[in-house]
């Protein structure tokens, strides 16, 4: 072992080899001594283990030492295939841009712009303006602004209207969101105080009425967009709130969270309220968020009179909340789309994938099937159903078509999920009655060719 020890290579022997060199031409010098000393340290905790009989080649360890380099620089952050069928996936991104919306983004990006600058007067500009007309002409709203995302866009609005007073909510909407984004915990934040009324599954508008005070702000309705409460319920409409605001003067402020802008009825998903709703209902304000249903980049959507929005707009948190050209691009791109429900529909990814039929799932799950088949994959049909979204629209479940790839006695079930997710770009798909299944709804075509190969790569 002594004799092994001592003849485990320096780091300058290394430095000669030919692949060494080229990576030392793309990587810092320091960079590529830690992977070489990554593997010597490997070398001799197996040697200490008894586990290595002799030193390998100079060319082996070379070869150990640009597979490191090679993992090491793959970026955390990349693209996955999403088997799950879930639409809005939290974890992976929620849901993904259109082409066009990508394509904007990178233009913006490479280039200089008019993100502060109006070019017709040739001088300074707001970048609220690049998104704001499209938004009112879509929703009927009278003003409009973006912020970062619309945790951000609640705490805005709450900051304005309601600091220092208290804001009336319901207790059956004290949502929770992922991340601790808690209702009254924002409101704290904020400096305003939650009035909760109510109980958890009934509230009536006496509830309200009697809670307001001189020290009231707002009335906060918030659309419960990961639960809901069913069975002997009674909530009151956003109409009768709005009402009970004008009476009393009130603001009415709406967290819509999803906040979609076509019905999305039409695809059997029910219950989820759509953005022109709450307009025509007459909130004074209402937020919702711009990765969710609607189907663009991460952004806070902040709808209303123009009077609170323009506060909004100069409150010293908006500048910390502000949203960059990239995503102004994307939003942008996303929102001109819906000037036509059907052009809409098919440029939008989350839009698209909700559409789909159910005999196009069950030709492109076949379609799959004999990618698979053809590299030697036993799979399967079989009819499943997809949840909509993590965060977003709960209960609902569409009817989809899955594909269960089968290892047979060659693997487990749980060895084959784990061997696709940990692919240099992974393959997530879920385990099911002891089934492998990727759900056809949230992959593209253009990656069944992939996924066949991966599976016939992993499958010994
Ligand atoms: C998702 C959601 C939020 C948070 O939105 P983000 O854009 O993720 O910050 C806030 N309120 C409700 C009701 C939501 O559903």
């Amino acid at each position: 072992m002594r004799q092994l020890l001592r003849n485990i290579p320096k780091v300058t022997e290394f430095f000669d080899d030919p692949s060494i060199a080229e990576l030392k031409s793309r990587h810092t010098p320091a960079a590529v001594t830690e992977w070489i000393r990554r593997v010597l340290e490997e070398l001799r905790a197996g040697i200490l283990a008894g586990q290595v009989a002799e030193i390998p080649a100079m060319e082996e360890l070379c070869g150990r030492v640009c597979a490191l380099a090679h993992r090491d620089s793959i970026p955390s952050l990349r693209p996955v295939v999403n088997g799950t069928g879930v639409v809005l996936h939290t974890n992976l991104g929620r849901g993904c841009l259109s082409e066009r919306a990508a394509d904007a983004v990178r233009d913006i990006a490479r280039s200089y712009s008019t993100l502060e600058y109006d070019p017709g007067a040739g001088c300074r500009g707001s970048r609220h303006i690049h998104v704001e007309q499209l938004l009112c002409r879509l929703t009927g709203a009278e003003s409009a602004m973006v912020v970062n995302n619309n945790a951000a866009a609640v705490m805005l609005i709450l900051g304005t209207l309601a600091q220092g007073g208290e804001v009336i909510t319901s207790r059956g909407e004290l949502v929770e969101i992922g991340g601790s984004f808690r209702v009254p915990d924002v409101m704290e934040l904020c400096g305003c105080r939650l009035r909760e009324v109510g109980t958890t599954n009934k509230t009536h508008l006496y509830d309200y009425e009697r809670a307001i005070n001189e020290d009231t702000r707002a009335l906060l309705k918030v659309h419960t967009s990961n639960y809901r409460i069913v069975g002997f319920t009674e909530s009151l409409s956003l109409e009768d709130i709005v009402a009970l605001g004008r009476r009393t003067g009130l603001p009415v402020v709406q967290d819509l969270g999803s906040g979609s802008l076509v019905d999305l009825e039409r695809y059997g998903i029910h219950d989820e309220p759509t953005v022109q709703h709450s307009i025509r209902a007459g909130v004074d304000v209402v937020s919702f968020s711009g990765d969710k249903l609607l189907g663009g980049p991460q952004a806070g959507v902040i709808l209303g009179k123009k009077e609170y929005i323009d506060r909004m707009k100069k409150h010293p948190l908006a500048r910390a909340l502000r949203v960059d050209k990239m995503t102004l691009a994307a939003l942008s791109a996303t929102l001109s789309a819906y000037q036509d429900t059907e052009r809409a529909e098919r440029e939008i990814p989350v839009l698209a994938m909700l559409a789909t039929p159910r005999e196009t799932l069950r030709a492109a799950a076949e379609e799959l099937r004999q990618a698979l088949l053809r590299r030697g994959v036993e799979a399967e049909v079989t009819a499943e159903e997809s949840p909509v979204g993590g965060g977003s629209v709960p209960t609902q479940l569409l009817p989809t078509w899955a594909v269960a790839v089968l290892p047979g006695g060659r693997m487990s079930v749980n060895a084959l999920e784990e061997a696709l997710r940990r692919r240099e770009r992974p393959i997530v798909g879920r385990i099911s009655a002891e089934q492998y299944l990727l759900d056809v709804r949230t992959i593209d075509p253009a990656d069944f060719v992939y996924i066949a190969e991966a599976a016939a790569e992993v499958l010994p």
